[in-house]
């Protein structure tokens, strides 16, 4: 069972919740690269290695949407995305494993064979997927999708929001925080002084803050924004917490009311290096390190930044003694083979872009 509702019984009794992913993810030292940094306490939490077929930070999310979706009835579900949305893959997987079809309206980005791979992953998964290429024109096509799979099923398909993180998908890293807890009192590794994370829809970022401070951890969080500000910032992350945190105390009175101050909505903003997935010389630097140093593969858009962001914090702070924990969020799960013998051309005409355009210089 999850570590939140063992602790709140209320919750599990309250909040739907399907079991797709492998729980708890591991921990382990970084011990060449903590070396390397003069921070020979470096951890890595592991939610690559939180599903089977695919992993990643979006499994936590989906298990409460999609569990949600499921007791619903639901036939369907509509998410959002960039093309390469690792969000979109995720639940176009899950769902399809649910028995609940999966549609997403993917819109346009910068080019890199990551994308690719997801999309056709996508499809063997079932995935009907709409490209668009700006949020202005998806707005018409998406009503009347919606409108056309309410004809189909005769009910609104399940919407999920892009990232999965409305306060139900969030609830899935305040589980996260409380199942570290779990492992730091089990020995595994020592309380974190500083725990860095990729900020993208940030529901990631402000479960984990609202986790570790209900469940009496001081760990900093340190947010590494890799997306446009005006979907990752402190306003917006103050307010996805208080609704996280509103939906827990009603599903169980005992769950705390969590106080924070500004000050510990800590973003980093300066890796982030102007477009989304818009992959970075400090960023790409960081993955090839990953994958010398201690063998964890890491990629462009999100993870590489955050690393970079870590380093850099690293190296301009001295000797660390304290405990400093990457958390990745990035699938582990090599999956290749499945799609090896797929033909992008197969895909709706607008995707094929993603393989034959050439990718951004730094995808090497
Ligand atoms: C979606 C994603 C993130 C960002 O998580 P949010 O909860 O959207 O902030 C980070 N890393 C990877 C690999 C992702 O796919």
């Amino acid at each position: 069972m999850l570590t939140l509702f063992q602790q709140y019984p209320g919750l599990a009794k309250r909040l739907p919740h399907a079991d797709l992913g492998i729980f708890p993810t591991p921990v382990r030292r970084m011990t060449n690269l903590g070396k390397a940094l003069g921070a020979p306490m470096l951890y890595l939490k592991d939610d690559g290695a939180s599903g089977d077929i695919y992993g990643g930070n979006k499994v936590r999310k989906l298990e409460f949407l999609l569990g949600d979706a499921l007791a619903k009835g639901k036939k369907s579900v509509l998410t959002f995305g960039y093309a390469g949305s690792n969000h979109a893959l995720a639940t176009a997987i899950y769902a399809n494993r649910l028995g609940i079809k999966p549609v997403s309206i993917l819109l346009k980005q910068a080019n890199a064979r990551y994308v690719g791979r997801n999309l056709l992953m996508g499809h063997a998964h079932g995935a009907r997927m709409h490209h668009f290429r700006s949020e202005a024109s998806a707005i018409l096509p998406v009503l009347l999708k919606m409108f056309s799979l309410l004809i189909r099923d005769g009910r609104m398909p399940a919407v999920i929001p892009p990232g999965g993180s409305s306060p139900l998908g969030v609830v899935g890293y305040v589980n996260a925080a409380f199942e570290l807890k779990a492992q730091v009192e089990n020995g595994m590794l020592p309380e974190p002084k500083r725990i860095f994370v990729a900020l993208g829809t940030m529901g990631t970022a402000v479960g984990l803050l609202l986790g570790l401070r209900a469940a009496g951890l001081s760990s900093a969080l340190v947010s590494v924004r890799v997306t446009d500000e005006k979907f990752a910032n402190a306003k917006k992350f103050m307010g996805l917490f208080e609704k996280t945190n509103a939906l827990l105390v009603d599903a169980d009175p005992a769950f705390p009311r969590v106080e924070i101050a500004k000050e510990e909505i800590h973003i980093r903003d300066d890796f982030f290096g102007g477009r989304y997935a818009r992959f970075t010389p400090e960023g790409m630097a960081a993955v090839d390190r990953l994958d010398t140093s201690e063998g964890v593969k890491l990629e462009g858009t999100y993870t590489g930044k955050t690393m970079a962001a870590l380093i850099d914090a690293l190296i301009s702070g001295g000797e660390e003694d304290s405990a400093v924990l990457f958390w990745n969020t990035y699938n582990a799960v090599d999956f290749s083979d499945a799609i090896q013998q797929l033909d992008y051309r197969r895909l709706p005409r607008p995707f094929h872009r993603y393989f034959e355009a050439p990718c951004q210089p730094l995808d090497t």
